[in-house]
């Protein structure tokens, strides 16, 4: 299995969700390696029991990885091939296994990565957002106070941002990015590769509306396009207004303008009636 006579750390994406996304490749390795290094041992057996392998397993922790990644190269200078795997998707991707990679690189043994799933790039490529660039966040920091920092030094960020979120943060974290990016378009990807795999694509402010999200969930963001940002809600009520006065229906006017400016209706049609309201 090496590239040259040293050991080889294999790093192993394995299934989001769905069994069947395991690859023949990934049971090869899983099979032939003299351990399987992992977050979680009654996650991985699972994995390991349903395509019956049944290879050695150890922890390889967050919370003690220069234990774990000493343990890890001794493995390695005896001579045996191991592999890294975490409870789901990739390895270092929001996982453990940083510290693990670079002792490894370090002390100049193999590492090859087995590919397969990725909740982040699942979320990304059905999301409906520009994809050519983009920046794969994870999470915020779960400080509400520090999150918000977080989020102020991406406000100007070009490109699509991709987030890992928890289900009970995310109606806190849609309300913040809505006051921090305005309303710009997202993604809200729910329960990747599973049986209900759901998708709610809309503006900031819509998926703010959608409550008891449940189960596990990615966020994709539009980034920053500062000709959209540069028009301000006073200006696009007055659009509606001069629309209404030249006869037009509210609703007409507001979906026509918000169409244009690529702004949320429904966002568009409560601020014109609180506009009105103040007016009054
Ligand atoms: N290593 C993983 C990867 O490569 O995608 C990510 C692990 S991270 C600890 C767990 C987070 O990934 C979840 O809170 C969620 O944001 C995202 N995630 C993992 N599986 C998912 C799924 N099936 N559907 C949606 N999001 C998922």
């Amino acid at each position: 299995m090496s590239l040259n006579n040293k050991a080889t750390l294999f790093l192993v994406a394995t299934p989001i969700g769905n069994l069947n996304e395991v690859s023949n490749r990934t049971l090869d390795v899983l099979n032939n390696v003299s351990v399987i290094a992992c977050e979680d041992t009654r996650n991985t057996l699972k994995l390991l029991t349903h395509f019956d392998i049944h290879t050695r397993m150890i922890t390889y922790h967050n919370f003690n990885e220069e234990n774990s990644t000493k343990g890890i190269i001794k493995l390695l200078e005896e001579g045996n091939d191991v592999a890294l795997v975490s409870d789901a998707g990739y390895p270092l991707i929001s996982d453990p296994g940083y510290e693990l990679v670079n002792e490894v690189i370090a002390n100049g043994f193999n590492i090859v990565t087995v590919s397969g799933p990725n909740a982040a790039l699942n979320a990304l490529v059905a999301s409906g957002l520009k994809t050519a660039h983009y920046l794969f966040f994870g999470f915020l920091n779960s400080k509400p106070s520090q999150a918000r920092k977080e989020l102020e030094e991406l406000r100007e960020f070009p490109y699509t941002i991709i987030f890992y979120e928890a289900p009970h943060r995310i109606e806190k974290t849609l309300s913040m990015m809505r006051e921090v990016f305005g309303d710009r378009k997202a993604c809200l990807a729910r329960e990747l590769t599973k049986l209900h795999e759901e998708y709610h694509r809309g503006h900031l402010s819509e998926l703010c509306e959608l409550h008891d999200l449940k189960g596990e969930m990615v966020l994709i963001v539009e980034g920053y396009e500062k000709e959209k940002e540069d028009i301000s809600e006073e200006e696009l009520i007055s659009e509606v207004e001069e629309l209404v006065e030249k006869g037009e229906k509210l609703k007409k006017a507001v979906s026509e303008v918000s169409q244009k400016h690529d702004y949320s209706k429904n966002l568009l049609y409560n601020a014109y009636i609180k506009d009105k309201e103040n007016r009054s």
